[in-house]
């Protein structure tokens, strides 16, 4: 089989070819093969794994928020890849600092024996000034879904080494997500990740997301700790924001309660800013809206705005001298934690960002965002003008479902895709969500909403409301 794979394989474009494309690994197997290629041999993530299924596109380059499929059609992405391609596609200095980080030092983080590199080092101290008031110690990854299994494995560790041995357990809500390893899934509020992959860890349960606008939402966590025993709960979980609750910020009263409700039981409070970190909401970190500081922080996506993988799991002094206390070794850690390319990449990002005053730029365009969306429900009235809202660049709009019925959320998103534009879902097609690049400018967010726009057009006509 490799054999005949090697043989017909297109080969890649040159480094010298003289059209100077300039990179080495733009295929040049024609689109109906790459696309078959896909079809035979790629399994996604996140889908039924049916090779029938028809196929998405292939994309081979990106410009601000524009994506390029291999069949020369442009999309437009309101999703920012994965939320992580914060600073847009197709910036050379950021590519430019990976490449040359890259000549100089391969690989260097040499997990034992203390090794570094220049980058972690220097990374390490710039976040220091960056992340919230008492997190200085850093321990580097590649995803966000290592990070969160890093900080769950700290605040076992950190009891565990500590003449605690029953304080493990880890309480999260309802409606999130925390990523894809067993640990991850297991801290998810959400059956779907739960379903088909045998027994979950145990230690693990989750209360309810704060309901929209209500005061005194905190007080499900107190009841969960006291409900599993204060001796036995070693660490509370969650996004600041919440994004598969439907992007909704949470009341003014939550963050600061939750944060005393840890401190009276003895509980560490970790904010997973995996997604919201790093600018999204309009904020350096999603958790700085309400002066709470975490005693544990996941970070990953846009600390490296998408250029390269990267996540870090920042930790408060005063829990590194936890974890330090009893001489035991925290063993743990994977190769490609903090690569070399990786921290040069997300130190540039933090410089653009400063330069190019990112994080105010996402607070303003999210705003204009949810105002051309609340403008947008004046003529489509399936849009629920009232629900238009943004924090930061986290900006959503609900379905009136109720009244249009389910199978319009399921048929608007076909209709996002046929039309090319990248929209989230969330909470069953009843908010759709954008998570574009924080540089979005005003007229691509324009482009955007009279994609929606045509969309549920679309939708309505096919549906004949
Ligand atoms: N935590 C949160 C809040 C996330 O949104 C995600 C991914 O979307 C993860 C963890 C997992 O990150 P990754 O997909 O990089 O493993």
């Amino acid at each position: 089989m490799l054999q005949s794979m090697q043989a017909t394989s297109p080969r890649l474009a040159d480094a010298d070819n003289a059209d100077g494309v300039g990179a080495v690994n733009v295929p040049v197997a024609a689109p109906t093969q790459l696309i078959e290629y896909d079809r035979q041999h790629v399994m996604h993530g996140f889908t039924c794994l049916d090779r029938d299924l028809a196929p998405g596109p292939i994309f081979q380059s990106g410009k601000g928020i524009r994506l390029v499929d291999v069949e020369g059609n442009e999309w437009l992405d309101g999703c920012a890849g994965q939320a992580n391609v914060s600073l847009g596609y197709g910036r050379d200095d950021l590519a430019d600092v990976a490449a040359s980080t890259l000549k100089s030092l391969a690989f260097g983080t040499h997990f034992y024996h203390n090794r570094s590199h220049v980058w972690a080092s220097q990374l390490a101290e710039r976040l220091a000034h960056i992340t919230p008031s008492g997190i200085d110690q850093f321990f580097y990854g590649v995803g966000g879904s290592d990070a969160v299994e890093t900080a769950i494995k700290i605040a076992r560790f950190a009891n565990i080494t500590n003449g605690r041995p029953d304080k493990i357990h880890i309480i999260g809500r309802l409606n999130s997500y925390h990523g894809v390893s067993y640990g991850g899934a297991s801290m998810t509020g959400d059956p779907a990740m739960w379903a088909n992959i045998g027994p979950l860890l145990s230690g693990f349960s989750h209360i309810s997301q704060p309901a929209n606008g209500s005061t005194g939402s905190a007080s499900a966590l107190e009841e969960e700790i006291l409900r599993v025993g204060p001796e036995n709960v070693a660490a509370f979980l969650a996004e600041p924001i919440s994004t598969p609750n439907g992007l909704y910020c949470p009341p003014d009263d939550y963050w600061p309660q939750i944060r005393a409700i840890c401190d009276r039981y003895d509980i560490l409070l970790i904010a997973d800013e995996v997604l919201c970190g790093i600018g999204r909401a309009g904020s350096m970190f999603a958790i700085d809206r309400w002066n709470v500081s975490p005693d544990i922080l996941t970070m990953s996506k846009a600390i490296t705005a998408g250029y390269f993988p990267l996540s870090v799991v920042g930790v408060t002094g005063r829990v590194r001298d936890a974890l330090a206390a009893s001489g035991e070794r925290f063993v743990h850690g994977v190769t490609n934690g903090g690569h070399p390319a990786a921290c040069a990449v997300a130190l540039a990002t933090f410089d653009i960002m400063e330069r190019e005053d990112v994080v105010g730029r996402a607070d303003r365009g999210g705003r204009y965002f949810a105002q051309q969306l609340a403008n947008l429900a004046d003529t489509q009235q399936v849009l629920d003008k009232d629900t238009a809202r943004s924090t930061g660049m986290m900006v959503a709009v609900n379905l009136k479902l109720d009244e249009y019925g389910d199978d319009f959320g399921v048929r608007l998103h076909e209709e996002f895709v046929r039309r090319r534009v990248l929209v989230r879902s969330y909470r069953n097609n009843r908010t759709i969500g954008f998570l574009p690049a924080l540089t979005i400018e005003n007229h691509d967010i324009d482009a955007i909403v009279e994609r929606v726009a045509e969309s549920i057009e679309a939708t309505r006509a096919s549906m004949g409301i």
